[in-house]
């Protein structure tokens, strides 16, 4: 997609602090971190929103979590961890490709606002 952000973070049009990069997944740092670690995984290919999952494209959604145990070890997030994945505008979602968050590092309010 032409104009999403996070196509260009992929494609490394726009710079971002990468973690892990596999050929079909990227992990890096929100730039506007929530908890003191805070980052992104997000698929290579474009997908819109959790909307936009089925039979055909869903297996990324397995290789993203597989993904964050492997980060979540090498960055010795012992004490647990918040995956958060926001889909359209009541879920408060802002960025219109497919991700998902990880928060780290700090006490985790639960509900969330
Ligand atoms: P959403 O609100 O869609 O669930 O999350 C989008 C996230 O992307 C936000 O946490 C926001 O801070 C992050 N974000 C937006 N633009 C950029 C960017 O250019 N670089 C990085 N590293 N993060 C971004």
């Amino acid at each position: 997609m032409d104009d999403c952000i996070f196509c260009k973070i992929a494609a490394g049009e726009i710079p971002s602090n990468r973690i892990y990069e596999d050929e079909r997944v990227l992990a890096f740092y929100d730039a506007a971190p929530q908890a003191p670690v805070h980052f992104l995984v997000i698929p290579k290919e474009h997908i819109g929103s959790t909307n936009e999952l089925d039979n055909s494209n869903s297996s990324i959604v397995s290789h993203i979590f597989e993904v964050i145990v492997k980060i979540a070890k090498h960055l010795d997030l012992d004490n647990g961890y918040r995956i958060v994945n926001n889909c359209g505008d009541d879920g408060g979602q802002t960025v219109g490709h497919l991700h998902f968050h990880v928060l780290a590092k700090r006490r985790l309010a639960w509900p969330p606002g």
